[in-house]
């Protein structure tokens, strides 16, 4: 790096807590799916923010909606309605075949809000005892940092030293239906999922699982809970990752790429029975369902109405996968997994750590992040071309030497 990146790294740093590791890149600016920094340098992003930016930086008819909606009103609170409301809850609960929304920002805060919706149910609606109410979840899983949220991570490093923790989750490991079977009990009220497990490393679950769970909830009375706000809103090739296995759970949890990578959006998207146990004053945020969130995610949800992100992350994933399956046969990767325009590539640890390629990739142009020890995840936006998909494959063999 040259000075100039020295300077704004050593700056971020000194006033900033140390909760990230960020590879040593400034960004200046961005364009579809490549990034320039201050150097002028530009990069291939193949993370796109964790896919919030499946729609690419600088989306047009995000970035339009977004200004002709700051121009209008930005923000009202809850305390009244705004004329983009009932549009934002009306199309997204369509477009998950729903009835109800109750909009976030984080998707920390949409997981809290489906936590306590299950609860609610349980007590309102199951018929649950007061304080009860349990909550299976898989090993591995991530749904954000909040302290009910760390309470059931298993990963210690998101967890140690943040105690006491919030009681009442179940663990059991993913993809294990034994398991999930033996914990569900007369007070479970929710089974909360990622159907594929992202920092975990883009886990898919085995075939048959998503649709066990299935069954299992619905024969139990218990709430499936799809964490989708990785996985969800066209990344794996379909609106959803649970369509892949013909799975309709009974909620949604949604975020990241519902804003667009321009604002915060998340919401919790499910049936009146479920949402319906809401009143005035039980839940809510200020910032949550604001006009320029929903302005935004109404393009968003217009331009997943076509299908036509979802059929690229279809066709280019099945071409990604194709090509990083001939990298397994090398050595150098151990594993591929995933789905769509997603994939954990697992190196071989002998060959270096999921940081150090991430790091040899920076230096070829191209931006990936590393997730737990050898692995890297690839998910760029979906409106890449499949000339720049290719040359940023091309970086990755260049860095393994094959
Ligand atoms: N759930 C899943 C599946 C995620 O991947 C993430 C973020 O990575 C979250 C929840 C938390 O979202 P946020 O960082 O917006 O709070």
């Amino acid at each position: 790096p040259n000075a100039a990146t020295e300077a704004f790294i050593t700056a971020s740093e000194a006033h900033s807590a140390h909760n990230y590791h960020p590879l040593p890149v400034v960004v200046a600016t961005a364009e579809g799916a490549w990034m320039t920094d201050v150097e002028g340098r530009r990069y291939l992003d193949m993370l796109a923010g964790y896919s919030a930016l499946n729609f690419g930086h600088g989306n047009q008819r995000l970035i339009e909606a977004a200004k002709a909606q700051l121009e209008r009103v930005t923000l009202t609170s809850r305390a009244f309605y705004h004329d983009r409301f009932s549009a934002f809850c009306t199309q997204l609960a369509e477009l998950c075949g729903m009835d109800m929304v109750l909009p976030m920002n984080t998707g920390a805060e949409a997981v809290e809000t489906a936590v306590k919706t299950a609860r609610k149910w349980g007590y309102q609606v199951k018929g649950v005892l007061d304080g009860r109410a349990k909550i299976v979840v898989a090993g591995n899983n991530f749904h954000g940092r909040t302290t009910t949220i760390v309470s059931f991570s298993t990963d210690h490093e998101a967890r140690a030293d943040f105690g006491p923790y919030t009681p009442g989750f179940e663990i059991v490991p993913y993809g294990d239906l034994t398991a999930l079977r033996g914990a569900v009990t007369e007070n479970t009220v929710a089974v909360l999922l990622e159907p594929i497990q992202g920092e975990a490393g883009v886990l898919v679950p085995p075939a048959g699982y998503l649709p066990a769970v299935r069954e299992l909830t619905r024969e139990r009375n218990v709430l499936f809970i799809a964490d989708e706000i990785q996985s969800g809103l066209g990344r794996t090739g379909r609106t959803f990752a649970c369509e892949h296995e013909g799975v309709v759970p009974d909620m949604y949890v949604l975020g990241k790429a519902l804003g667009g990578g321009v604002v915060p959006v998340s919401a919790v998207v499910s049936s009146r029975e479920v949402l319906g146990v809401f009143k005035p004053g039980e839940h809510g945020s200020t910032f949550g369902g604001n006009p320029l969130a929903c302005a935004v995610a109404l393009e968003v949800i217009a331009m997943l109405r076509t299908g036509e992100f979802q059929q690229r992350a279809a066709e280019l994933g099945e071409h990604l996968h194709a090509e990083l399956g001939l990298l397994t046969g090398t050595g150098k990767v151990t594993q591929v997994r995933g789905r769509g325009l997603w994939a954990g590539v697992d190196i071989d640890p002998s060959y270096g750590t999921g940081r150090e390629i991430s790091e040899k990739l920076m230096a070829k142009g191209v931006l990936v992040k590393d997730t737990h020890g050898s692995t890297i995840r690839i998910a760029p936006p979906l409106m890449i071309s499949k000339e720049d998909l290719d040359w940023g494959l091309d970086q990755l063999r260049a860095v393994l030497a094959v």
